[in-house]
């Protein structure tokens, strides 16, 4: 018998919102190029407009300031370099960046690129509890401070950080501030004009959309340079046709964001109650950073002396999918560095390994989990002891 399998690694990547089969048979016949004057460039230009009105009205910015860009990594580079290049030279005493030792790699690789290029970087450390030291920040925060770029939610904890103090003082130094909010679109309410970011990253297979479109919020005023050159689109900000498909999706889901964040907020009972089961039935395991301000479908699970992989890769042939480490890791043996930068050594950060629920997660699921969790536990122990 074919058991349904049991999705749990919705931080790595969403299942698309169900009703978008039904929506991507009708758009497929818009198949024009938006920047052609003709009918169909028109219908697709149309389409693309109406999915960036609807993703605007959603995050609480206008259309005009978004920037559609191939995902979350291709955004954050934007941010990153485009800002650099934008705006350095014309204020060559900024010379440092401020970033967590917990960024996304799409992140934190393009800051040490900008090392190469002469400028300073200043890491604020996260606690053991997983909040971001602030006072670490505000010491480090000066007119010296070019670039701050802090994420909104961590990928692997859930933890978030208090994205709109963090902005408002970097502002208060002239510092632009960007945000890796990736992790919490559709997770949590966002309006960009009130959180007082300058720029901000998105991607739509995070949200119930389709792999390979994302956007690039920048404030009225803010233009970063060009990753990309060689055409017109997206006020000649991006160029390259639209991925107007795609682009449809997001904003489609986007129109339907109150109703995903609602679903969302009862993902925290179903949360709470698997960790609660978790801490019961396996009397080692501990839930790293519980206690912090958390996304509410995600748990980094810590079961002291076992081997994460082989717990993911032993309930993955019991049906079961959940991630030791994001999905851009998977594959390597290097330990989680999230976890790592919270005080915990690269031996123990083996044994973590996370659970992140969605929209489709049942009670069923939750509890089928965790019993085939316990039995995998036991066998493993047993096989341990012999
Ligand atoms: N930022 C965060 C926090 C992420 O979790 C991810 C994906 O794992 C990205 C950026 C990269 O996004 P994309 O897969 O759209 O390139």
């Amino acid at each position: 018998m074919n058991k349904k399998r049991i999705y749990l690694d919705y931080n790595a990547t969403t299942p698309p919102a169900h009703f978008l089969k039904d929506k991507l048979g009708e758009w497929v016949d818009q198949w024009g190029n938006p920047s052609s004057v003709h009918y169909e460039g028109q219908a697709a230009r149309a389409l693309l407009w109406q999915a960036k009105e609807h993703l605007a009205h959603f995050i609480g910015c206008h259309p005009l300031e978004l920037v559609m860009t191939s995902g979350g990594t291709e955004a954050n580079n934007m941010a990153i370099k485009g800002l650099y290049e934008k705006y350095h030279s014309k204020h060559p005493s900024k010379t440092e960046i401020i970033t967590s030792v917990v960024e996304h790699p799409s992140l934190r690789e393009a800051i040490k690129y900008l090392e190469t290029k002469g400028m300073q970087v200043r890491y604020v450390p996260i606690s053991n509890k997983g909040e971001l030291d602030k006072n670490f920040y505000h010491s480090v925060l000066s007119d010296k401070t070019f670039l701050v770029a802090i994420m909104h939610a961590n990928n692997e904890t859930g933890h978030i950080f208090p994205i709109a103090n963090l902005a408002k003082a970097a502002r208060q130094v002239g510092a632009i501030f960007h945000s890796d909010m990736v992790q919490t679109l559709g997770k949590m309410p966002i309006h960009l004009h009130q959180l007082g970011v300058d720029t901000a990253s998105f991607s739509a297979h995070k949200f119930y959309a389709l792999k390979g479109t994302g956007a690039l919020y920048c404030r009225k005023g803010i233009v970063p340079n060009n990753l990309i050159h060689g055409g017109p689109q997206e006020r000649k900000r991006r160029s390259g046709t639209e991925n107007v498909l795609r682009i449809a999706c997001m904003g489609a889901v986007a129109e339907r964001g109150n109703a995903i964040l609602k679903k969302f907020q009862s993902l925290k009972a179903l949360r709470d109650q698997m960790e609660q089961q978790i801490l019961t039935k396996l009397a080692k395991a501990q839930i790293i950073g519980q206690k912090a301000n958390r996304l509410y479908n995600t748990s980094a699970i810590y079961i002291p002396q076992i081997d994460a992989e082989t717990i993911m890769m032993n309930m993955d042939l019991k049906g079961y999918s959940f991630s030791v480490g994001s999905a851009c890791h998977s594959g390597s043996l290097h330990p989680n560095e999230t976890i790592m930068a919270m005080g915990i050594n690269s031996t123990s950060a083996r044994s973590v390994f996370r659970i992140s629920l969605g929209i489709y997660t049942t009670k069923a699921e939750i509890n089928s989990f965790v019993q085939d969790l316990q039995k995998s536990m036991d066998r493993l122990s047993a096989m341990q002891k012999q």
